[in-house]
């Protein structure tokens, strides 16, 4: 079952620019930022106060991410909730015929996370993670 939205992530196409952006307009407090070459992104967690955070994701040089930028452009690119167990999470979900990318728990951006097939969430891509 979902605690909370753990965070919103979204696609840009310069991470340096998108984190002044949400500083500026938002008082957005960076808490980390990394490169991720095995996701193919550059990543950086902002904090909104009161648990509410956005994941901004910049691709790297033909990732399949830059694929995803070059195709859709920038915007929400999935939603993630906090879950006590992700396995157990995904055996829930398959039972009920829910389409998984994931089929197991994988070492995330934070801690262990799954991906949920936007096909079976009225589109759209659903993170489940669960907190080191
Ligand atoms: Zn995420």
């Amino acid at each position: 079952m979902a605690k909370r939205v753990d965070h919103i992530g979204i696609l840009v196409s310069n991470i340096d620019e998108a984190i002044r952006l949400y500083r500026d307009c938002f008082d957005a407090k960076i808490d980390k930022i990394e490169t991720l070459p095995e996701r193919g992104v550059k990543a950086a967690i902002l904090s909104l106060g009161q648990g509410a955070n956005l994941e901004l994701l910049e691709p790297l040089p033909n990732s399949n991410m830059a694929r995803v930028l070059e195709k859709r452009g920038e915007g929400l690119h999935h939603i993630t909730f906090e879950v006590d167990n992700v396995d157990r999470e995904l055996s829930h979900l398959s039972e009920r015929g829910v389409e998984l990318i994931d089929k197991k728990a994988r070492p995330g951006f934070e801690g262990m996370v799954a991906f949920i097939h936007p096909k079976s969430i009225r589109g759209v891509l659903v993170e489940l993670c669960q907190k080191a």
